[in-house]
């Protein structure tokens, strides 16, 4: 199919200052091929390193937006015209010069722009800063959504996820019919409608020692809405490396912690907990469970201090630690001190690039001696030709409540080196937990305390929800 592409001005000198150019392609993804492959140097401008088109690139189809058609797999035919518009103001609206306000963006901020604190000045502030959030999740919600509707100009998300149903009762940035997609793209969406004027960049990656320093030395500040503290000391540390501001929050059932860290004299993450506790000792939210509220809480207060750093305004949560716990609706404020001492931030640092932080943490790569596993059909076919098997489940009661294996015996990962005694070594134990994390700890401690007959079903009862009894419900 031959179709005409339109190009935007600045992309002129790239394809020899002409207007348009006739391409062939049977969708849209292999027109843009063939015109990348014709003028090399356009590639980066469209295509990020990863091969993904850059989202503040739009492409239309006559007059139709491609996000709203099939997007690169959109079907063309002869005589289409395909144009190519970058992105700043939604593709639809005249693009204001950078720092300067369109009117649409002036109709929009105006209850910012009559606020003495905020004004036209502050707006272009927002409009020119950029923040990358790293975790599109619960933190991640709220504060992206606030983020872009208040005019923040590049907002960067860091996430590899994909949207879980067990996500839906908290990250409000992902609804029902995003189950299953990339968290990142359904953020991108969601933010696009908030606000079309706000540049979204989405980096699918796993934060590293590898690229967090390249990362976030493209952008004005840092917001971890982590959820592990390999990833949190990474974050601080690179921030600090980079000089980076560290809005930094978390959350664990009804409880939050906000503070701002990285901002010259004030302290760093490692000033407030210089070692991380051992493994296993603080549950993740997916074992402790999270009030689906509390992030919403959390996140805001620190959107509003993200806010208050662009537009120098206030007194941000440097040397403080604020405390808030849902429960009792109380908020409490703590004073931190950077530590001289501090090995990242102190007065004669050792630290001077990131650091494996995995092992810092205490989390090996693999156990040394392999737990051995059943699978949900195994442990079913054991269990159906009269095995005598003992199903030992090591989740926690609320659990347990929800859904459990038929006949299994209930002791808490936590309980069990005081309930040993309610086990047969003789018999074969079967561990089971959630998703075969928990109870793969439980099957080395067993072994370790002796037990000989210990293996783990592999995939816990999500496993056996999903292979073997669909009437057990996953959550
Ligand atoms: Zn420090």
């Amino acid at each position: 199919m031959a179709v005409k592409v339109f190009i935007p001005t600045p992309l002129r000198p790239h394809v020899g200052n002409r207007e348009s150019l006739e391409l062939e392609g049977a969708t849209i993804g292999e027109v843009l091929r063939s015109l990348t492959e014709q003028h090399g140097t356009l590639r980066k401008h469209l295509y990020t390193p990863q091969g993904r088109l850059r989202n503040f690139v739009n492409v239309y189809l006559n007059d139709e937006d491609i996000r709203y058609l099939q997007r690169e797999d959109t079907v063309v035919s002869d005589g289409d015209t395909v144009s190519i518009v970058p992105s700043i103001a939604g593709g639809s609206v005249a693009a204001a010069p950078p720092g300067l306000l369109s009117h649409e963006e002036i109709r929009r901020y105006s209850r910012h722009l009559i606020m003495p604190e905020v004004g036209l000045e502050g707006q272009r502030k927002l409009k020119q800063a950029s923040v990358l959030c790293v975790g599109a999740g619960g933190l991640g919600s709220p504060l992206t959504m606030y983020l872009a509707a208040a005019g923040v100009g590049r907002l960067g998300i860091v996430d590899f996820d994909v949207v879980d149903e067990s996500n839906l009762q908290r990250q409000i940035l992902h609804g029902t019919g995003d189950v299953g997609r990339s968290k990142l793209e359904s953020a991108r969406d969601t933010l696009a409608e908030i606000n079309p004027h706000v540049q979204v960049e989405t980096h699918p990656v796993r934060l590293s020692s590898e690229n967090a320093l390249d990362l976030f030395r493209d952008y004005d500040i840092i917001a971890d809405g982590t959820d592990n503290f390999p990833t949190r000391y990474l974050v601080n540390d690179a921030c600090v490396l980079t000089g980076k501001p560290n809005v930094y929050a978390s959350i664990f059932r009804f409880e939050g912690q906000v503070s701002v860290f990285g901002l010259p004299d004030g302290p760093c993450y490692r000033c407030l907990y210089p070692e991380p506790p051992p493994p296993g000792l603080v549950p993740s939210c997916a074992e402790g469970g999270v009030l689906g509220i509390l992030p919403g809480i959390v996140g805001i207060i620190q959107a509003t201090e993200v806010v208050k750093l662009i537009l120098e305004q206030g007194d941000p949560l440097v040397g403080r630690l604020l405390l808030f716990d849902a429960l009792g609706m109380t908020f409490r404020e703590l004073k931190l001190r950077r530590d001289p001492e501090c090995p990242v931030c102190g007065d004669e640092p050792t630290l001077h690039e990131l650091i494996d932080y995995e092992q810092f943490c205490g989390i090996e790569p693999e156990p040394a001696t392999a737990v051995e596993e059943i699978t949900a059909v195994g442990l079913k076919q054991e269990l159906d030709r009269g095995d005598d098997v003992f199903i030992l489940d090591v989740r926690n009661p609320p659990e347990y409540e929800i859904c459990r294996i038929e006949g299994a015996h209930l002791i808490p990962l936590g309980d069990l080196l005081n309930r040993l005694n309610e086990l047969d070594t003789s018999r074969e134990i079967v561990a089971q937990c959630r998703s075969g994390a928990r109870s793969a700890q439980a099957v080395q401690l067993l072994r370790q305390a002796g037990f000989r007959k210990v293996r783990n079903l592999e995939g816990g009862i999500l496993a056996w929800a999903r292979d073997v009894d669909p009437s057990v419900p996953a959550y």
